[in-house]
């Protein structure tokens, strides 16, 4: 198990990154194909987008195919190419048909326009024609596409494609199977993407939101407003900042479970103090997150909770007045933790899980270095669960976040950031942060998510 990459090498002729390009272009014919014959033929295809991610994510070819990282993918493909999970070059190594290179190659590939085409156009519109609903039809479809894909060879002369196409018919056939219980069609999540999206709508109408300026008590009504005969309670005090002092208040919901201990979800609602005379309103920073923890209120109320108890957090004072430091910076959160120490609260916390910028269109969250390995990875799980592990720990960073106080006093904390907003994070802090860069789907993914890993919590032992 050495030498896999010289063994492999001269058995597979699709062993280079070449020969995956290639492999690619022949792919993406056929699909565009099938994307207009949908298209034409006007079927409606409810809940495509989460179905796609789900069947893109567990297609072997998905790895070309799949949207953020092919070397996230390729660790986790379906027949066991790698389980542990290593660096990229390890994944590649291992990968079965050895069509994933190194890091460098795979970045230089993902620069060329058809290959990134490739990763995002043709992943939305494909998995639905291969993997219906119904698995009878599933194999019929399956089986003309691959008839189709190999025309396509044959008409590409990308003959020597055929040996691997034929290895992939039959990992895929087995990898297929009937439809398990936890499947992404029966685990459906009910988080309300376009009500969370309104809420983004809503919040970012007030303006921007910074500690101290009057729309940002109109937000604290209006969050307020929404969890009307939840049990709610304030954390409010006043902050001592390099700009003078601000009032600054932590709402937290609280949803009783019948599990003792409590999982906290938090983000925050404040926007940027030194950009709040420019028009900036944080859609995705700041925004996403108070919209989200709105509709997961919608998720939680009314309901019982057979589990822990579930808190939202609403944090203020997250961005720093003046420029980020350890004391400018995060005041709710410090604020918060040190109170929770001193009531007893923080050691009945099992989870600290928070939300930061999770709105983005291009959703890729961090792994975060502060964070609980244990709690990002059952997040992992619950991604994966869910088909959408793809958008999970492309990168790792490390992140000064609210999660921060917390950790530090010994919470498994996780933070679910992307901090990689626009090309190069470029939309971050600046007024460009709009809610036309945000999707409802990465809101949905997200809020799925989280709803899931709490599950997975209620559940351990
Ligand atoms: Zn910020």
């Amino acid at each position: 198990m050495t030498d896999h990459v010289g063994t492999a090498a001269p058995g597979c002729p699709a062993a280079n990154h070449i020969g995956m390009a290639a492999l690619c272009f022949a792919f993406t014919n056929h699909v565009g194909t099938a994307a207009l014959g949908c298209r034409g033929a006007g079927r409606r295809l409810p809940d495509l987008p989460r179905r796609v991610e789900a069947a893109a994510q567990k297609t072997p070819i998905g790895a070309a195919l799949g949207k953020g990282t092919i070397s996230q993918t390729a660790e986790r493909l379906p027949f066991g190419a790698v389980s542990g999970k290593g660096t990229t070059s390890q994944a590649a190594e291992r990968f079965p048909f050895g069509v994933v290179s190194a890091r460098a190659r795979l970045r230089r590939l993902r620069k060329n326009t058809t290959f990134r085409e490739i990763g995002k156009g043709t992943t939305s519109v494909v998995p639905i024609t291969l993997f219906p609903s119904s698995s009878r039809a599933g194999v019929s479809q399956r089986g003309n596409l691959l008839s189709r894909v190999f025309s396509q060879a044959v008409r590409s002369r990308l003959l020597f494609l055929l040996p691997l196409l034929l290895s992939v018919q039959v990992a895929w056939s087995s990898a297929l199977g009937p439809s398990k219980p936890n499947s992404p069609q029966s685990a459906a999540p009910s988080f309300n993407s376009t009500r969370a999206m309104q809420y983004v709508r809503e919040v970012v109408a007030f303006g921007p939101r910074a500690i101290g300026s009057a729309n940002h008590k109109k937000v604290e009504n209006y969050i307020h407003s929404l969890l009307k005969g939840d049990l709610v309670e304030d954390d409010a005090f006043t902050a001592t900042t390099p700009e003078g002092k601000f009032p600054v208040r932590n709402i937290i919901a609280k949803f009783p479970g019948t599990r003792d201990g409590i999982i906290v979800i938090a983000g925050h609602y404040d926007t940027n103090y030194p950009l709040r005379k420019t028009g900036y309103v944080g859609a995705n920073d700041g925004g996403s997150s108070t919209a989200l923890l709105l509709e997961l209120a919608n998720q939680l109320r009314g309901k019982k909770r057979d589990g822990y108890s579930v808190w939202l957090l609403w944090t203020d004072g997250e961005e720093a007045v003046k420029e980020w430091t350890a004391t400018d910076s995060l005041y709710g959160t410090r604020h918060l933790a040190e109170k929770w120490q001193n009531d007893g609260t923080l050691r009945k916390i099992k989870a600290f899980l928070l939300t930061d910028m999770i709105g983005d269109a291009d959703l890729n969250i961090d792994r975060e270095t502060n964070s609980t390995a244990w709690l990002e990875d059952l997040a992992l799980q619950a991604a994966t669960s869910l088909g959408y592990q793809s958008h999970f720990f492309a990168r790792t960073i490390s992140e000064e976040d609210d999660h921060i106080p917390f950790a530090h006093l010994g919470v498994p904390s996780a933070d679910l950031i992307d901090f990689d907003y626009g090309y190069g994070n470029v939309f971050w802090h600046t007024p460009q942060d709009t809610i036309d860069k945000l999707s409802p789907k990465s809101m949905e993914i997200v809020g799925s998510v989280i709803l899931e890993t709490v599950r997975l919590l209620d559940e351990r032992k």
